[in-house]
């Protein structure tokens, strides 16, 4: 292709409101224009990229005998009542009616989808294993769409589902999965951890999440150089640094504490406790019903870990009149000491402590002298605090890592959650009817392409892996009037184009250091330059824009050259 005759509309300035690197590169170097809040148009540059990509993931899912389907965006409100997912999903899903009224949504993702097409076409164990999957839109109305396509309000996702006959099956489909998604992000050039995740809103056992270290990313990793054990903050178990407490046999003892209501206050306070030697008492609501949720004073709930612990989604924190009303005090005087009519949830780090201080349930009073287990009457033990910078990892005792990275690719082991809401079954060898156990697994295009940007670039553009590079060669002449250079110029052009390279001729009649510095800024791995200097001696300068390392190379060898490179 000819730049003169292309549309590639690159921005000398930064754009003003985009913030993330690789969505200022994107804008920048023509890859995206912006519609509106978290939809952005591909123009032809970044369709180019996206197409890419999207061919190494149809690769490796047909490697592994993926079949590719493609269903609508559009789905009946039904079909998601039967999941349960139409409350669940809250406010994340772009629902409307149609002329009739009938209530309609627009995929966020597709498990009731599918389902609903193994439920009616499967009957017997010998047809499974499945493994379906689709390349498709998805539409989230996503709270904070930010950092251009890496959280947009419509994007493309490569999603696929496994449907196996027991659990051993579906193993065998996840771990399948997980190679798939090493084989894609090694061939975008995009380097990714796997670590623990916590499945959220699609229910299930166990999930994997594929991690870019990345300072655009919105989730934070632990991880820990000693023995590889790597979560997602959200699910991280760490060891928090154990506390030595006094001898304290006394018991609870209320004392006044007017006008305190925060852990720190209380730690300022003549007669007081430190943090760590306090009890942070926090009042949910958890479908509707008021529960206690026991934290050390220094730490923080998790409420990944609330909700997991707690068996629901449907969690808030409790609103000041209904905790008064249930317990005689208001945030800020709580504690669970004597509490009986509550479930009461402690942290694990909580156990064993005692002579610790926490609210008595009268506002203006504390207690001290309270022996974790002795004084609270029925402790449901749970695991609730959130990892933090600082702790140990409890597998091997080294300092955790903490870092902030791109979630690019999640695999989840479903189980049944979708079979038995919906009904898919089977009938196995012995002839009796079973739940199908299904597993779903997701990558995001757009999000690949602005990872591997946020991976690779330098302060003039993007710096392009070939394998998803929108041209692989860039021909230049410095100057297209001068007859020699630009006819050269054409002829390593076809000859590249014959060799079955993907080649762009930059013809444009514009100053040198103006295509150079395009080439750059879109990131087109190689460069071949046909100057005066060079074409003097026989030779063109062949730039490789990930190195920046410019060599000189014969006009007869730079065809084998650039073949050789790009393999
Ligand atoms: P996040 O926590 O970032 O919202 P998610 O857990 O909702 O992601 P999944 O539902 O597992 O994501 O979707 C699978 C993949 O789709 C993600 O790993 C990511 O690559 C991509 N993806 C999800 N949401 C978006 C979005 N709003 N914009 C672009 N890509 C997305
Ligand atoms: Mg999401």
């Amino acid at each position: 292709m000819r730049w003169s005759g292309l549309f590639i509309p690159t921005l000398r300035e930064d754009p003003a409101d985009a913030e993330a690197i690789s969505h200022r590169l994107m804008l920048r170097g023509g890859f995206i224009r912006q519609l509106g809040a978290g939809i952005y148009s591909m123009l032809p540059l970044g369709f180019r990229v996206l197409r890419r990509v999207d061919a190494i993931v149809r690769e490796e899912m047909e490697r592994i005998g993926a079949q590719e389907f493609l269903l609508p965006a559009l789905h009946p409100a039904e079909l998601w009542k039967e999941s349960g997912r139409w409350e669940e999903m809250g406010e994340a899903m772009f629902r409307l009616r149609d002329r009739k009224q009938a209530e309609l949504c627009l995929g966020m993702t597709h498990e009731e989808v599918f389902t609903a097409i193994a439920r009616d076409e499967l009957r017997s164990y010998r047809q499974l294993p499945q493994i379906w999957y689709q390349i498709q839109t998805k539409f989230r109305d996503e709270a904070r769409p930010k950092s251009g396509v890496l959280r947009g309000r419509q994007f493309t996702m490569k999603d696929s589902y496994s449907f196996d006959l027991d659990s051993a099956g579906a193993d065998r489909s996840f771990d399948l999965h997980a190679e798939v998604y090493r084989r894609i992000f090694a061939r975008c050039g995009l380097d990714v951890i796997e670590v623990e995740a916590s499945s959220g809103a699609m229910g299930g056992s166990e999930s994997v999440e594929f991690m870019a270290i990345s300072d655009a990313g919105e989730d934070w990793v632990v991880t820990c150089s000693g023995c590889g054990y790597a979560a997602n903050l959200e699910k991280a178990i760490s060891a928090a640094a154990p506390i030595e407490d006094p001898e304290d046999t006394a018991s609870p003892e209320k004392f006044a504490t007017p006008g305190i209501h925060t852990i720190e206050e209380l730690a300022q306070f003549p007669g007081g406790a430190p943090a760590e030697r306090q009890i942070k008492t926090l009042a949910y609501v958890a479908e509707e019903a008021l529960v206690l949720l026991l934290l050390r004073g220094d730490h923080e709930l998790n409420e990944v870990k609330a909700i997991e612990t707690l068996g629901t989604t449907n969690v808030r924190p409790g609103r000041p009149e209904e905790i008064r009303e249930a317990l005689g005090a208001l945030p800020g005087s709580l504690g669970a000491v004597g509490v009986t009519q509550l479930p009461v949830y402690v942290d694990e780090t909580l156990r064993g402590r005692r002579g610790m201080t926490t609210g008595a349930n009268e506002d203006g009073f504390h207690l001290r002298h309270v022996d974790v287990e002795r004084d609270l009457p029925s402790p449901r033990w749970a695991d609730l605090r959130g990892a933090q910078a600082g702790d140990a990892c409890s597998k091997c005792s080294k300092l955790l890592e903490v870092q902030k990275s791109i979630e690019v690719g999640h695999i989840f082991k479903l189980g049944v959650r979708y079979s038995e809401s919906m009904g898919a079954r089977v009938l196995d060898a012995a002839g009796k009817e079973v739940p199908i156990v299904m597993g779903s697994y997701g990558i995001g295009l757009e999000r690949i392409m602005a990872a591997v940007i946020e991976a690779h670039h330098d302060k003039h553009g993007i710096r392009w892996p070939v394998s998803i590079a929108p041209f692989q060669v860039v021909v230049v002449s410095v100057n297209v009037k001068q007859a020699e250079q630009a006819s050269r110029a054409e002829q390593i052009y076809d000859d590249l184009r014959k060799e079955g390279l993907d080649v762009l001729l930059d013809d444009r009649d514009e100053r040198p250091g103006v295509k150079f510095k395009d080439a750059d800024l879109v990131g087109i791995p190689y460069r071949v330059v046909l100057g005066p200097r060079a074409l003097a001696k026989g030779n063109v300068e062949l730039f490789e824009r990930a190195t920046s390392q410019t060599v000189e190379v014969s006009l007869d060898q730079i065809v084998a050259e650039l073949k050789r490179r790009l393999g």
